[in-house]
């Protein structure tokens, strides 16, 4: 008997990375030196100190059980005064902060607890993908707003149709922004705490790249007065400690948003780890710890090497200020899976394609700066030799 997909699934966007990665395969399995600018996913270790606290909490069978609920109340402690002293933002731990499995995990079951089937939620374009995903699947009716270059790759908010705005229930914003490197301001955020009154809209603020930055500190939303009324801000522990694969995040804000999120978690998963909860209170104390911090500055000169390497060989690309990715436009004349493809081809080199993360992200392609320094030099020679 063939299994027959659920019609949401097929409602699913068509994933358009997926022709890169074949091609990938292909020099990979050809025995080719790939320099692989493509996903993002730090390629250093998790600090040790983090990694010993792991260790000790596995050995406590106190850990062993089902973790269960909002999470760990000293771990949503732990968030409580991370974000004190970061933002200057004050939250109740008990009502307004959730542990998350990952914060890719509550940004996919967030709509499954705020939207109905048939509800509009806005979505950015271009955007990391579990936006559209998640809402999807909770039958939303994606509404995408462009970003573009000219707004420094913010939304322009009276731009939204109206009749879009009356029947949206829920908006996602991601600043830093993936994949293009884009940050916001607090009067920006302003602005949308406004519109999200205004118009009844949950806000869902995507800040997994609020620690990696270059130069000024990026802000939280939840900065802004009176916006836990409207938003929720979702945050990581993936790139700010080096721990992607360990899955630990956590959402703050709206005390209504949180508890409805957790009634989807509560009916679906059991929560994260209690030895990684443990772990994950130490990373956050360990803010400053100058394992951590000498990542911003390894991914800043692999940034430099890239950016000055890139224009020395004609392109046109904007120096990043957080994220570790560098958006890159296009040479004139190619669209961003041709130049994708040319480079894969000639210069052994993955990039991503920026239509990859929506139509307005055409014209651009996106390198993660996840590999080492000397092969960011040995990449840029390759691409330098590449005729347009
Ligand atoms: C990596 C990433 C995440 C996911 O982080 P996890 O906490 O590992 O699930 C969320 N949002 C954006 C924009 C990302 O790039």
């Amino acid at each position: 008997m063939g299994i027959r997909r659920a019609d949401r699934l097929l409602r699913l966007p068509p994933y358009l990375f997926v022709e890169i990665d074949r091609q990938r395969k292909h020099a990979l399995e050809s025995g080719r030196d790939v320099i692989d600018f493509g996903i993002g996913d730090p390629d250093c270790p998790t600090p040790a100190f983090i990694v010993d606290r792991m260790v000790e909490a596995v050995r406590d069978a106190g850990n062993h059980r089902y973790p269960l609920g909002r999470g760990m109340a000293e771990f949503r402690r732990a968030v409580a005064d991370f974000l004190g002293r970061r933002f200057g933002i004050r939250l109740d731990p008990q009502t307004e902060i959730v542990t998350l499995i990952g914060s890719k995990e509550g940004l996919g079951h967030l709509p499954l607890a705020v939207v109905d089937p048939g509800d509009i939620v806005l979505i950015p374009d271009p955007a990391y993908p579990v936006y559209t995903g998640g809402a999807t699947l909770a039958g939303g009716v994606c509404h995408r707003f462009p970003l573009s270059a000219r707004n420094g790759w913010l939304p322009v908010l009276d731009e939204i149709p109206l009749e879009v705005r009356a029947q949206a229930k829920l908006m996602f914003l991601n600043y830093p922004n993936n994949p293009t490197a884009a940050c916001a301001s607090l009067s920006f955020f302003e602005k949308v705490v406004e519109f999200a009154r205004e118009y009844e809209i949950l806000i869902a603020q995507d800040a997994a790249y609020s620690e990696v930055h270059f130069g000024d500190r990026p802000v939280s939303i939840l900065q802004v007065e009176g916006a836990k009324d409207v938003c929720v801000e979702f945050h990581s522990l993936s790139k700010t400690f080096n721990m992607t694969g360990w899955r630990v995040g956590f959402a703050a804000g709206n005390a209504d948003a949180l508890d409805a999120l957790v009634s989807v978690k509560d009916n679906i998963d059991s929560g994260v780890f209690d030895a990684i909860q443990h772990a994950g209170v130490e990373a956050l104390r360990g803010i400053d710890h100058p394992d951590v911090q000498r990542q911003s500055a390894r991914c800043r000169r692999r940034r430099d090497v890239l950016v000055t390497g890139l224009r020395s060989a004609g392109w046109e690309v904007e120096t990043p200020e957080a994220t570790f990715y560098v958006w890159a436009k296009c040479p004139s004349g190619y669209d961003s899976m041709k130049v994708a493809s040319r480079i894969l081809e000639e210069a052994d080199v993955v990039v991503i394609p920026g239509v990859g993360f929506g139509e307005c992200g055409e014209g651009f392609v996106r390198f993660a700066l996840t590999v080492g320094e000397d092969k960011v030099r040995e990449a840029v020679r390759r691409i330098a030799r590449i005729a347009w």
